[in-house]
């Protein structure tokens, strides 16, 4: 087994992973694909701090070892590896609580899927109907994030809720609330990423050339955004979304990168409720299942694509569209 490893900020090298696979719960899964993302980039030039492990932040494959017992995770199914797992040290982990408040990050504490196979416990494997291709399920954390934001900001039909950033994420959140009945408002610096939003469906999408807060007055009647989503890897200031929240409302921030600065004045003068969600752990299942349902189209998201052999150059490339402020989409890379 082999994979890349991240060494040292700005460097991988390609090493000898010495798993041996015990059977016992577990199963054998050839990787044939997986996602680098924004997070992998910033893991990769050293803004994450990481241990040194095989990068990589989702992974789909094909089983082909197993353990008996394991009812449906049979040689040659294809699954998507859940990419986190319980620190099993922490207070809630010991007194057997859901919620591990160290949760360990495939590619970031533990090895990510640039490599060719994993060792995987069953309850971490997750089916894959055919209706879900293997696109949609390198983006099932993207969608279990969205459902994850709209739980806990207790999205009801016709709520008007403000997402604050041009991404794929933010696409996939704007389809879902429209999904659930909701009315997203969408405001991006990005062109790419306007043109995208609009295309999904995505009615209200405003750009940096309008002026967003006598816009979102106007859409919402005068009431300002009860729901506000700050992604925080957009270039956005976040007080933007402070200033479009109304009274008391629910503002979620949400995203990888966090150096830029937060003034809470507006904040605490307005008296929002702010929340920090970057949950992927507990949705798989219904993220797999609106997928299946085709509740979320991908074909409105910018994906690039590559090889495994070419991840070095591929970081290298992307690292530089980065400190150039570019913004940073998913890179599909197929496996060998
Ligand atoms: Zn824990």
């Amino acid at each position: 087994m082999k994979g890349w490893k991240l060494v040292s900020p700005n460097k991988l090298d390609e090493v000898e992973l010495n798993e041996v696979y015990e059977g016992v719960s577990k199963c054998k899964v050839k990787i044939t694909k997986s996602l680098l993302s924004f997070s992998d980039l910033l893991r990769y030039n050293g803004e994450i701090e990481t241990e040194q492990v095989v990068l990589g932040s989702a992974g789909i494959g094909v089983i082909v070892e197993n353990d008996a017992n394991l009812f449906g995770l049979e040689k040659g199914k294809r699954v998507f590896i859940e990419p986190n797992q319980k620190c099993q040290q922490c207070y809630n982990c010991k007194s057997g609580e859901s919620n591990c408040s160290n949760l360990q990050i495939a590619g970031e504490d533990y090895d990510g899927f640039l490599r060719d196979f994993c060792l995987s416990s069953s309850d971490k494997l997750f089916l894959l109907p055919d209706s879900v291709s293997d696109i949609d399920a390198l983006f099932i954390s993207h969608v279990s994030n969205a459902l994850a934001i709209i739980d806990k900001l207790r999205v009801q039909k016709g709520d008007y809720v403000a997402i604050l950033g041009g991404n794929n994420f933010s696409i996939i959140l704007a389809q879902l609330l429209i999904y659930y009945q909701a009315v997203p408002i969408m405001l991006t610096i990005e062109d790419q990423s306007y043109t995208a939003a609009k295309e999904s469906g995505v009615y209200y999408v405003l750009d940096k050339d309008d002026n967003w807060q006598r816009e979102v007055s106007i859409i919402t009647g005068g009431r300002m955004a009860e729901k506000v989503v700050y992604i925080t890897d957009s270039y956005i200031p976040s007080a933007k979304a402070f200033q479009l929240a109304s009274f008391n409302a629910g503002v979620v921030f949400t995203g990888t990168s966090s150096g830029k600065p937060v003034q809470f004045n507006q904040a605490v003068k307005k008296q929002l409720n702010i929340l920090c969600v970057n949950d992927a752990s507990g949705y798989t299942a219904s993220s797999i299942n609106l997928l299946a349902n085709k509740a979320i189209s991908l074909a409105y998201v910018t994906i690039n694509k590559g090889n495994y052999r070419d991840v070095p150059e591929i970081l290298k490339t992307l690292n530089a569209s980065y400190e150039n402020d570019q913004l940073i989409s998913e890179t599909i890379i197929e496996m060998i």
